[in-house]
């Protein structure tokens, strides 16, 4: 068991002002995995004032050491791998095949891609009798979703760094050992104090003190849209930047003409990695009604030959929820789709066989599923896809576009050409092509209700830059 009872601020170990502490529970079988200090706003106050602090100095660093620093974390970041992805284990329950691989591997990477890009910082633009000019937008509160810790971690803190940002980071409830972890790693490298504080403690007190914050210029948050709506009210009043990275229900064309089994073979694992708790799985998959029902036998075949159980078994891909609650919302959205109409295919309410303790549910596969159904319109954010049937490209790109979210999409069509034609009318920021694959050099974010902000990329750069024009 992993016990924490300080912070990291200014560049040491504090003890916390608030007195609360935190028992995360392992979701495969209930059992205490660690306990963190659980802090209030004096915490969140006492880390913004040593980003403050900081700032003035470590904006005038030049890119190239923020760079270093930048590839120094991801060499240390490499040794503490096992950590990082037992964490991944023990309080998500994210199956040890994909654990470090989706969430952990990341971390150095994406620090070689910011470190790589730092030097954008000092480009000018010449404009007329102007230059135009990028510098860090200040101090960031950084609040994370409990579903990629530490990816959702490290797209943030990262180009804060590259910019010359300095930060407060707080992660998810469920989730927090890794950040105590990263804030070793930042001390093991010497990141000036200030830099990078952590702080621990409920969204409602800590991630409300972040998001309000005087001394905080940007609050970039990824959650849900619900959380998203009150982080960007409590950072109005001082016109705070806001970026936003919110939930999704994004759809999965597939065309008459697709090479159907490969689609079904993308699009089943994409829905079911992480138990389904992804923000940009394609959780509705569109298919042409023509070949509709050899979709759907397709698809129960591929979620049935996917191993559920216990995370640590490397067979297994699909381990438990995160939590007893989000079994329990799972399988209400489960029940609901049952009594509106939807056709169970597989899956459903049962445990999966052997099984008597964790917070599991099978996955599971809706047809004959309508797109005002609810569980066509919300996130369900559990192993669920449903399955809905077109007859024209124009009808799919209409229920491609008809819900409250636009965070991903993906096209399987019989050629390129095609398939991007289509894309290019889905209201979403990413869209896979044919099976296309994801890219950290990619922009990452959301249309409508999936938020208003983009990571990754040197758009994921940008969003911590402020540009300054110089006239003469
Ligand atoms: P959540 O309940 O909104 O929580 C996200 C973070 O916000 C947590 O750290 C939470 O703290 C904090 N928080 C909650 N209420 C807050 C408030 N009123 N003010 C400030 N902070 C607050 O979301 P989640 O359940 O952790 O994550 C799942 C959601 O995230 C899904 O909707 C998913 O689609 C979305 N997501 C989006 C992306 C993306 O890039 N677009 C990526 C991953 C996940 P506590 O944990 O202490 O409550």
């Amino acid at each position: 068991m992993r016990t924490y009872d300080k912070f990291y601020i200014n560049g040491q170990w504090v003890e916390p002002i608030g007195k609360g502490t935190s028992e995360i529970i392992n979701p495969a079988n209930g059992e205490i995995s660690a306990t963190v200090p659980y802090g209030n706003a004096d915490d969140a106050d006492a880390a913004v004032r040593a980003a403050r602090n900081a700032f003035d100095s470590w904006s005038q660093t030049s890119a190239a050491e923020r760079a270093d620093f930048l590839r120094k974390i991801a060499a240390e970041g490499e040794k503490r791998n096992a950590d990082l992805t037992q964490t991944i284990i023990d309080e998500l329950g994210m199956p040890v095949q994909n654990a470090a691989e989706f969430q952990v591997d990341p971390l150095a990477i994406i620090c070689e891609s910011f470190a790589n890009k730092a030097k954008d910082m000092e480009e000018v633009k010449e404009v007329g009798n102007s230059i135009v000019i990028k510098e860090p937008i200040g101090v960031c509160s950084m609040i994370n979703p409990w579903n990629y810790p530490v990816w959702q971690m490290i797209g943030k803190v990262a180009p804060a760094i590259a910019a010359g940002c300095t930060m407060v980071v707080k992660a998810a409830s469920q989730t927090p050992s890794h950040l105590f972890i990263f804030a070793e790693i930042c001390d093991a490298v010497g990141l000036p104090p200030g830099v990078f504080n952590m702080v621990h403690g409920s969204g409602r007190e800590i991630g409300a003190a972040l998001s309000s914050h005087p001394d905080v210029d940007m609050v970039t948050f990824t959650g849900s849209t619900a959380a998203g709506i009150q982080v960007s009210n409590m950072a109005a009043p001082d016109v705070k930047r806001v970026c936003l990275e919110l939930g999704g229900k994004s759809p999965f064309i597939i065309t008459e003409e697709a090479d159907l089994e490969a689609a079904v073979a993308f699009g089943i694992p994409d829905v079911m990695v992480n138990t389904g708790q992804t923000c940009n799985a394609l959780t509705r998959m569109i298919v042409h009604e023509s070949r509709y029902e050899e979709a759907v036998e397709l698809a129960k075949a591929k979620a049935e030959s996917l191993v559920v159980g216990d995370p640590t078994d490397p067979a297994v891909f699909v381990g438990p929820m995160s939590s007893a609650g989000q079994k329990q919302s799972v399988l209400d959205y489960i029940e609901k789709a049952i009594s509106d109409g939807a056709r169970l295919v597989t899956g459903g309410t049962d445990m999966p066989a052997g099984l008597t303790t964790g917070n599991y549910v099978l996955p599971t596969v809706f047809a004959d599923v309508t797109n005002d159904m609810v569980i066509a319109q919300e996130e369900v954010f559990g192993p669920v896809l449903v399955m809905i049937k077109y007859s024209t490209i124009d009808q799919a790109i209409e229920i491609a576009n008809d819900t409250p979210y636009g965070l991903a999409s993906a096209v399987w069509a019989g050629d390129k050409d095609k398939a991007t034609a289509i894309a290019r009318r889905i209201r979403a920021g990413q869209c896979a092509i044919n099976g296309g694959d994801a890219n950290h050099e990619a922009p990452f974010g959301g249309y409508k209700e999936s938020g208003n902000g983009r990571e990754f990329g040197v758009e994921g750069l940008h969003e911590y830059c402020e540009l300054k024009a110089l006239q003469y």
